[in-house]
């Protein structure tokens, strides 16, 4: 019969000698290469004890932003949902109201904005697409969860610790890739 391609092998059939009819030395060969990865540096950490330091163009969980008097910087314009990918992203935007200057940036915020991680890919589009630098994505990932509902970040999930009244968590927050705060 005419081969299609060039793959086929020959199997070689002759009968097993002693030493391999006892899988002996397979055996020792195997063990000899479990042994020889308890030398090595592990690939693994003991998380949560030990921590992995992230690359600077890692993508974690998304921060709404704060401008440094502590106003939300999101205008609720829409553009980030509409650049995301994954339809992760929905929102509800408000009037700022008389009086409401020091909480909101803009004339419109977001009443409710909610990211579903469930969809989110991390591509970072909706931080590319704001242009009001009022979202990033951070140095963190979103931790584990037993519930679905525990996966759709709602405005206080995401919104950046308050710079005056809680400048440490601000900073620890804002990290290598906030700046722009
Ligand atoms: S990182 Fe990408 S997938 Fe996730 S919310 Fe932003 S645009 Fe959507
Ligand atoms: S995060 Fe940015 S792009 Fe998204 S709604 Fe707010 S201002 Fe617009």
């Amino acid at each position: 019969m005419t081969q299609l391609t060039q793959r086929a092998k020959q199997v070689d059939r002759k009968p097993m000698t002693l030493l391999e009819r006892i899988y002996l030395w397979n055996i020792l060969k195997g063990m000899m290469i479990t042994i020889s990865h308890l030398f090595k540096r592990k690939a693994t950490i003991k998380y949560p004890e030990e921590k992995r330091t992230f690359s600077k163009v890692f993508r974690g969980v998304q921060i709404l932003n704060r401008d440094e008097e502590g106003r939300e910087k999101c205008t609720a314009c829409g553009l980030c949902a509409v650049a995301c990918p994954a339809e992760a992203i929905t929102m509800e935007a408000a009037e700022r109201q008389a009086g409401e200057e020091h909480l909101y940036k803009e004339e419109k915020y977001a009443a409710k904005y909610e990211i579903n991680m469930l969809r989110c890919i991390f591509c970072g589009y909706c931080e590319e697409a704001c242009p009001k630098d009022a979202i990033y994505l951070s140095q963190t990932f979103a931790p584990s969860n037993y519930g679905r509902e525990g996966f759709i970040y709602k405005k206080e999930d995401l919104l950046i610790p308050h710079p005056i009244e809680n400048p440490e968590a601000y900073k620890k927050a804002l990290g290598e890739k906030g700046g722009n705060a």
